[in-house]
């Protein structure tokens, strides 16, 4: 029989035991195969994953060779509020692999059972919340955002027990390593400074090899968080969790629980039901990714310098650089979006004038940007007269460049995406798998493998929702 075989290489596993409870998936009755990511799969040198024996495995119904099971540790702020232990409580980390170009992967099962971490939730996902994360992430890798993977989705042929009865799922989840924030935390609130340094150690070798030390690797977070979340900005992504505890440490998206899309722009939009201040709102993510750090920072403290007016000093010192380093990288990812290559000092009020007319003129940003150099822009806004201002001022800009046109247009091509997850469409695919229709999966998977295309075969899937099919609140569907 041909086995599921993953080259595990695992290394987060030989930390003391202060970092994790040792812990398998519990096995489920009946599994089954919802989807397989066979092109990770062969990048991360695994084989075997279309076998029954994968579809066992990847739930907990069999053990893999090599595999080191355990539940994390770490704590968070949520919503603002400090909570000392959270911890994988319906995940274990498998292991890890190195892929064909020597990084180092992370294999989780998320939705396999109680853990010690568990409080009082069941372990398990159910099949939409694991579905929305399998195509979201796989459309944000798509699009060149740093982001976990998915490489497999598993149904259990259980119920999960929520507002009503649903079916159960195992997402198979890649990451470059599920250290958070909130790991840190962890051991700062248990004032375990040996396990900090141990921490801080591990992180700077596995994820930047470069720097060193607790203020090195305060840098090397907050450029990585910088760029990434200029990048959301830069697709209307909405996390819609930014808790402590789901801040990536080396810059990846991660939780993609109550996250969304925009489709009408407007930079106060939310979309979780949970955030009724609005605390992780379109246009409040830089702060927040800031905030996030300043905790990172704080749990630092202690192993910055002995001397805590120093520490704290050293670490409001490399807290400064977010906020230019987001500025810089937010430009860069607006101006290609304009199709500009060179600098100009008047380019963020030119960006920022846009985005003004297209919330007052309730423009769709996805399609409002892919259009731009088109010919038909004025379509996108309500009053079509109000475009033709700015068009003046950006068509002055765009004759400064040294790019040709069809530079320009081929630089806007490549930064505009046609093609996001829009949340009726997820909403759509999630009601149909439930009702066992895998196939708009499957079209929406297609179309988003290759975002920044034209393909006129999936042009229905461009159009933003109809009235009747708008979701106004995304929930986080644990
Ligand atoms: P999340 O909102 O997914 O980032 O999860 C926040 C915390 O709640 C983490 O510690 C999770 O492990 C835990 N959690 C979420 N859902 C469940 C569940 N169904 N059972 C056990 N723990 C859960
Ligand atoms: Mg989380």
């Amino acid at each position: 029989m041909t086995l599921l075989t993953i080259p595990f290489d695992n290394s987060f596993a030989q930390l003391s035991e202060a970092f994790y409870q040792r812990q398998r998936a519990t096995p489920v009755r009946d599994p089954g195969v919802l989807a397989l990511n066979l092109p990770l799969a062969a990048e991360l040198g695994i084989s075997g994953l279309e076998t029954p024996h994968a579809t066992a495995a990847l739930t907990g119904n069999a053990q893999i060779e090599g595999a080191d099971p355990i539940a994390q540790a770490y704590a968070g702020h949520q919503f603002g509020n400090f909570v000392p232990q959270l911890g994988d409580g319906r995940a274990v980390l498998l292991g890890e692999v190195i892929d064909r170009n020597g990084k180092r992967h992370d294999i989780q099962l998320k939705g396999s059972g109680p853990t010690p971490f568990s409080r009082n939730g069941d372990g398990r996902a159910w099949l939409g919340p694991v579905l929305r994360e399998y195509v979201v992430s796989e459309a944000m890798h798509a699009l060149g955002i740093p982001t976990t993977r998915a490489l497999a989705a598993m149904t259990t042929g259980e119920t999960v027990q929520r507002e009503t009865g649903l079916p159960g799922a195992v997402l198979t989840r890649v990451a470059s390593s599920h250290i958070r924030v909130g790991t840190f935390q962890y051991f700062a609130a248990r004032k375990n400074e040996l396990a900090l340094q141990q921490l801080t150690d591990y992180t700077l070798a596995r994820h930047y090899p470069d720097r060193s030390g607790p203020l090195g690797l305060l840098q090397g977070v907050i450029e990585r968080q910088a760029d990434l979340i200029a990048k959301w900005l830069g697709v209307g992504f909405i996390h819609g969790v930014m808790n402590t505890d789901n801040c990536h440490i080396a810059g990846e998206t991660i939780d993609y629980g109550p996250c969304a899309f925009m489709d009408r722009f407007h930079p106060a939009t939310v979309f979780s039901s949970i955030d009724r201040q609005g605390r992780y709102a379109y246009q409040n993510q830089p702060d927040i990714a800031v905030w996030n750090i300043a905790q990172l920072a704080t749990s630092l403290l202690p192993i910055i310098d002995p001397d805590q007016d120093k520490a704290v000093e050293a670490a409001k010192e490399a807290l400064d650089a977010f906020s230019p380093r987001f500025t810089a990288a937010w430009q860069d990812v607006f101006r290609a979006k304009l199709g500009l290559t060179e600098k100009e000092d008047g380019d963020t009020n030119l960006i920022l004038d846009l985005m003004t007319l297209m919330a007052n003129e309730q423009a769709d940003f996805t399609n409002t940007f892919r259009a731009l150099g088109g010919g038909q822009e004025a379509d996108q806004f309500a009053n079509p007269e109000a475009w033709s201002i700015w068009k003046t001022a950006w068509t002055h800009r765009l004759t400064n460049e040294q790019a040709t046109t069809a530079d320009q247009h081929a630089l806007r091509q490549r930064s505009n995406p046609a093609f996001i997850p829009r949340n009726h469409r997820i909403e759509q695919m999630i009601q149909a798998a439930v009702d066992g229709d895998k196939a708009p999966f499957e079209r929406l998977m297609s179309a988003l493998a290759t975002p920044y295309k034209n393909q006129p075969d999936a042009k229905d899937l461009q159009n933003p929702p109809n009235p009747d099919e708008e979701v106004l609140r995304t929930f986080c569907g644990t």
